[in-house]
């Protein structure tokens, strides 16, 4: 049967407290207990269902994570403060002194920093590997690796991983996939394709607003039983707990995430379209010239589209830098780093949201240095859109 998050999200009955047709939040960081052994049980784990603790699990934050994990198909799902939290509370829990990972070396700047130098504090070892590169994966693995780390759509270079493949290959040695879905959710369902652990910065598309940070976790209930223990769970006390009145704003835009990711979907096409008459040299999973386009068609929910983000290269930085000032100008959208937003946001990667990757990485994954990523925003006329940005493009040669 065919696989509908959008669906699997309406389906839920999620009401308030008073029959709200919202449910209700719950502004409280402590919880009553009637009796005194019920609160003793459920710090012990044999009680489940009860709030202890808003930093443990509150009802509007355990509302959003249910939505999540019907969208995703998983078990369960636990949401964070931010998608840096969700990334690295599900890398360490993961992860002893001493452990190794296998990850793709493009992933978000932030990401990167965190393997590449914050992890050295626990002797964490990673290998980077071309995610797109199979048998490079598979070599890198070590007795002591514990994670296989991907983004569905890497960050910026717009590379498709092959997420069934990979969890078959980490499937064999024991290890866990852990996939970064912040550029494709609803277009590709990675737990159905055998990740084990689906992380997200909600701050992008699932949010789609703008107005706050925040992730979340989609996994087995184990997996998030064990980030939320009182005594060992990394989420639990590491504490990057998400505040429940943004969880309950981020609940009501997930609702409308459907709709948008087609829009979004659409507008980029259009603009690939056009990119490729004009000549530009440009990068969008939806094209045939896509080096992963036929995998990426296997991979995906064909209704949602290929999604929102496509780069063009302007060769060097200063035509780039060029090019978005007139386009911030003349109101195309934003010159910003982010995605997922109704406007259109663009920035140059390499000195921007990969800065954090050195020049010596950035050149070897072929990160140009007069890229620019847009994320294409919900224009209601992408044509009048695609106007702009040809004059600003004549302007800037
Ligand atoms: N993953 C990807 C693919 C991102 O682009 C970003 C942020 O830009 C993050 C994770 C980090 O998320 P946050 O900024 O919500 O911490």
């Amino acid at each position: 049967m065919k696989f509908d998050p959008a669906s699997n999200i309406q389906d839920l009955l999620q009401f308030g407290e008073f029959g709200d047709v919202n449910p209700s939040i719950t502004d409280s960081a402590t919880y009553t207990f009637l009796e005194a052994k019920t609160m003793v049980d459920t710090f012990s784990g044999e009680q489940q269902g009860c709030f202890l603790y808003s930093r443990h699990w509150n009802p509007s934050n355990r509302y959003l994570a249910e939505a999540l994990a019907a969208m995703e198909g998983t078990e369960s799902a636990w949401v964070t403060g931010s998608g840096m939290a969700a990334i690295t509370n599900a890398i360490l829990q993961l992860c002893d002194t001493g452990s190794h990972i296998v990850s793709s070396v493009t992933t978000y700047g932030g990401t990167f920093a965190f393997l590449a130098n914050y992890l050295k504090k626990f002797k964490i070892d990673v290998t980077f590997v071309d995610p797109t590169n199979l048998e490079q994966i598979e070599k890198a693995i070590r007795p002591n690796t514990k994670v296989i780390y991907t983004e569905t759509m890497t960050n910026p270079m717009l590379q498709i991983s092959d997420i069934e493949s990979i969890s078959k290959i980490a499937n064999k040695h024991g290890i866990k996939v852990v996939v970064d879905n912040t550029f494709t959710p609803m277009i590709v369902a990675p737990a159905k394709l055998g990740a084990h652990i689906v992380v997200y910065s909600m701050t992008k598309f699932i949010n789609g607003k703008n107005d706050c940070v925040a992730g979340a976790i989609c996994a087995d209930a184990e997996f998030i039983n064990a980030l939320s223990d009182v005594n060992t769970g990394t989420s639990m006390l590491l504490g990057p707990v998400l505040d429940p009145l943004r969880s309950s704003s981020i609940h009501k835009n997930l609702h409308t995430l459907h709709i948008r990711m087609k829009q979004h979907s659409h507008n980029a096409m259009y603009l690939a379209k056009r990119f490729k008459e004009l000549g530009l040299k440009y990068n969008y999973p939806g094209m045939p010239e896509h080096p992963q386009h036929e995998l990426f068609k296997k991979m995906m929910n064909p209704e949602y589209g290929f999604g929102g983000l496509i780069a063009i290269d302007m060769g060097t930085a200063e035509k780039a830098t060029m090019l978005m000032e007139k386009m911030q100008q003349k109101g195309v959208g934003y010159l910003a780093v982010s995605l997922g937003y109704f406007k259109t946001l663009f920035s140059n990667s390499g000195k921007s949201t990969s800065s954090e990757v050195p020049d010596e990485v950035q050149k070897a994954m072929g990160l140009s240095e007069g890229l620019i990523r847009f994320s294409v925003g919900l224009d209601n006329d992408i044509e009048r859109t695609f106007n702009m940005i040809n004059e600003c493009l004549n302007e800037a040669q």
